[in-house]
């Protein structure tokens, strides 16, 4: 054999969250096979750096399927009920990994830092798991020993069972740009339409320019048809035709579900709209007042001054424009009743259209994949191809921010090891 073809018992596809833990639980569980992970990258686990910025929210103690999306949640949450979050939490403090949770339930390395998750995985993987990194699989071709890997730099693995866990089109920077769905495609496999998930909003308006870079802390909801569908509170980032920050990442996924379906969870909408409210505190009669009270104390002043001390300057230059104040050297004392009514309307409901999910480039996750009527969620083995696995965000299961992600991709690479293991004791 030469030095650019190699054999192995297990080989996995991408060095991710999935992939890892794939290969510690192998390791864990007694596996005396060998087994490798091919990464295209030059490193393992380079997007789990980048995660929770930094940090890592490795898992969320309030796991539930409506927080996630796609044709395998109902067996992804199914497999949550043996593995849920303190299975997940323990395993990795039983590899020596401590973990924090915050108030909304969200686990953290104790250490504020991906990289120590990184590297307890890589001290468990400990050598008994090569890593072939900068290796793209470009195809993969079965035969009656198993799978024969071809790879970038004519490089090529006989393997009997391979785990593909490429992970999505999300971030390509940090991780693939989908080979994983052109894998799966290769070998006959259907895919649900892939689409960015927890990604910015691009929306009608032509006061963000003015405000492009600023953050507020709000609330922002989804309305279908006039009625509010989800909300959720935290930072709101403006950009120019932008809405970001994780509160608007949470409702990308039904934003991106209504102009590919024209449905809401499933129910046909006609329109969609965002409202921000900048006061969720508040109710709009105490908003009312309070800007009825500002006119009465500056009425002197003139417009641009109404909210010195309470808004930033040029978010309080978009809210008047917003609601119809076009000469902010008016004195306050001109603002009559219906001006006062359009901009505590504004401060309480300021509404865009949104005209599309940005791209994958800024998207956190992919939302679609293989589907999960091809899988065995009991092995995640693919039904038309025994010893071939699928793991990760290439399956067509999604979750929103909060650690739901990655704790999907942990459990199903737990969910193939165990049934390798269980195989091969046979
Ligand atoms: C900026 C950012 C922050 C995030 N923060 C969080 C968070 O805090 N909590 C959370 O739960 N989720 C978070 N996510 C989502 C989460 O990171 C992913 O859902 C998760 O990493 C998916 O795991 P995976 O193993 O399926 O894929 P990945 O982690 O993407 O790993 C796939 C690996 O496969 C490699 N690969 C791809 N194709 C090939 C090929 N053909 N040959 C060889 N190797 C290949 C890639 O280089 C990559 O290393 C975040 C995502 C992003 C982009």
């Amino acid at each position: 054999m030469d030095e650019k073809n190699f054999n192995t018992d297990v080989a996995i596809i991408g060095g991710g969250a999935c992939g890892l833990m794939c290969g510690v639980s192998l390791i864990k569980n007694g596996f005396n096979g060998s087994c490798v992970i091919i990464e295209s990258n030059p490193r393992v686990g380079k997007k789990l750096l980048a995660t929770g910025n930094g940090r890592c929210n490795l898992s969320n103690e309030n796991l539930s399927n409506k927080f996630y999306y796609g044709s395998g949640r109902d067996s992804a949450c199914q497999l949550f009920n043996k593995y849920n979050s303190e299975y997940i939490k323990e395993y990795f403090e039983k590899m020596g990994l401590m973990t924090v949770s915050d108030h909304e339930g969200r686990i953290y390395p104790y250490s504020n830092s991906g990289s120590s998750v990184l590297d307890i995985m890589r001290l468990h993987l400990d050598h008994r798991v090569t890593e072939y990194c900068s290796c793209s699989v470009t195809k993969i071709i079965p035969n009656k020993n198993g799978y024969k890997l071809i790879c970038n730099d004519s490089i090529t693995f006989n393997a009997k069972k391979i785990v593909i866990a490429c992970g999505g089109k999300a971030s390509p920077k940090l991780s693939g740009d989908g080979m994983g769905y052109q894998l799966a495609k290769q070998l006959g496999y259907s895919l649900r339409s892939l689409m960015p998930s927890l990604a910015p909003v691009k929306v009608n308006s032509h006061v963000l320019r003015s405000i492009k870079g600023l953050r507020v802390q709000g609330s922002v909801a989804l309305t279908a048809d006039g009625k509010r569908v989800k909300s959720e509170q935290g930072e709101i980032q403006f950009g120019d035709g932008i809405l970001s920050g994780i509160c608007v990442f949470q409702l990308s996924r039904l934003v991106n579900e209504f102009f590919t379906s024209h449905t809401i969870n499933g129910s046909k909408r006609n329109r969609i709209g965002i409202t921000i409210d900048l006061f969720p505190a508040m109710d709009y009669s105490h908003v009312y007042s309070m800007v009825s009270a500002r006119k009465n104390a500056l009425s002197q002043h003139t417009a641009d001054k109404l909210f010195t001390g309470v808004l930033q300057n040029r978010i309080a230059m978009a809210v008047l424009k917003e609601s119809g104040i076009s000469d902010l050297q008016i004195p306050i004392y001109s603002l009559n009743d219906r001006s006062i009514k359009a901009i505590a309307d504004t401060l309480k409901q300021w509404s865009f259209t949104p005209r599309c999910v940005s791209d994958f480039n800024t998207a956190q996750v992919t939302a679609g994949g293989v589907d999960a009527k091809d899988i065995n969620f009991n092995t995640m083995e693919a039904v038309n191809h025994q010893g071939l696995y699928f793991g990760g965000e290439v399956v067509d299961v999604d979750g929103l921010c909060g650690g739901y992600n990655l704790h999907w991709a942990w459990i199903s690479g737990v969910t193939i090891a165990k049934a390798i293991t269980n195989k091969n004791k046979l």
